[in-house]
């Protein structure tokens, strides 16, 4: 086992991760012409001095909002980081349910009627791409550019041309440029086609970093918000777009509240000879499928293609499903039936 403090090595991030990938079957992985995006969340335990993956998305589809589904059956954001975070979701639901177990990072307290996250237990995130949207966006100008004292300018290697993105601008008036590369703008996801309702990965994982990454409904249930400790990333990545993106942006925001702080997690990139084997080049396509992955015990593993659930039959797939239907939604709604 890896020794693990606050900080955990980026290069053993990605090992771990990488190792988690190829450990699960290839159902929904890429073909040998696609790429895609391969996201993580790590729980270590500076006690035991163990890390593992607790859960693991792939994917770069996002839904257009002439396909969203009243009933929820189609996911609406299929990229990796999501997904990664759905998995983590289930792994926390999970995790309440078990708490008495050993193996679970939260313990109750009788007092306050909450869970609270058992000491030296810390979450961390990996991603093979810097999220999409303004942490995308390779700032020309050089200056006053730098965040944080002893930021790199620049983590790139010469190669690097992906220095703008197609996520498109939102609260645009008629006549702004939603292409336009503003920096620190709250975008969509980019793509073709009819316009996604889901914001860029960029504004979600700013978000997690304000408010959290349990969402609401397990946020009820916390002492605390869950925060992140570290975000690391391989790929090409500027870490100054990467630290503005996902925090520098808010940074002058005053949040008046006493359980929300914006968090400024250590932001680490890999070895620049550390490459995900379905990186994206030019001359692959996007994978159309997605994978979530989380550590539970109740079927770990789902397969999405376009948001709708692979493996199932087409009545079945119409279903909330069994996973649901017995686990979180029965636990929330204190014991009904979904
Ligand atoms: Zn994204």
């Amino acid at each position: 086992m890896m020794e693990t403090t606050s900080f955990v090595p980026a290069d053993q991030i990605f090992k771990l991760c990488i190792e988690k990938f190829n450990s699960l079957p290839r159902t929904g992985k890429p073909t040998t012409n696609e790429w895609t995006v391969l996201s993580c969340i790590i729980q270590c335990d500076s006690n035991s001095k163990n890390a593992k993956v607790i859960s693991l998305g792939t994917g770069t589809k996002c839904i257009g909002s002439d396909q969203l589904c009243e009933k929820g059956l189609i996911l609406n954001d299929s990229h990796a980081e999501v997904m990664a975070r759905r998995g983590f979701l289930r792994y926390l639901y999970a995790s309440i349910r078990n708490y008495l177990s050993d193996g679970s990072p939260l313990a109750y307290n009788e007092q306050t009627g909450k869970y609270s996250i058992k000491n030296g237990i810390s979450f961390h995130f990996f991603s093979t791409h810097a999220p999409c949207g303004d942490a995308t966006i390779v700032s020309k100008s050089t200056g006053d550019e730098e965040i944080e004292p002893g930021t790199k300018k620049m983590k790139l290697s010469p190669e690097f041309t992906d220095n703008f993105t197609g996520a498109k601008l939102i609260a645009a008036n008629e006549n702004t440029d939603l292409m336009s590369q503003d920096e620190g703008a709250i975008r969509t996801k980019p793509g073709r086609g009819i316009r996604t309702l889901s914001v860029s990965c960029s504004d979600k994982l700013s978000r997690w970093n304000i408010l959290g990454i349990q969402g609401a409904l397990i946020n009820i249930f916390l002492d605390k918000p869950v925060y992140f400790e570290t975000l690391t990333f391989s790929g090409q990545v500027s870490e100054i777009s990467v630290k503005r993106a996902l925090y520098g942006r808010w940074r002058k925001v005053s949040f008046n509240s006493e359980r929300y702080k914006l968090q400024m997690p250590r932001i680490n990139i890999c070895s620049p000879d550390l490459k995900f084997e379905f990186e994206q080049t030019t001359e692959t396509d996007p994978s159309p499928a997605s994978i979530v992955w989380a550590d539970v015990q109740e079927k770990p593993l789902e397969v999405a293609v376009s948001g709708k659930r692979q493996g199932v039959t087409k009545s079945k797939r119409n279903t909330i499903s069994e996973i649901y239907r017995k686990g979180p939604l029965k636990f929330i709604r204190g014991g009904k039936s979904a």
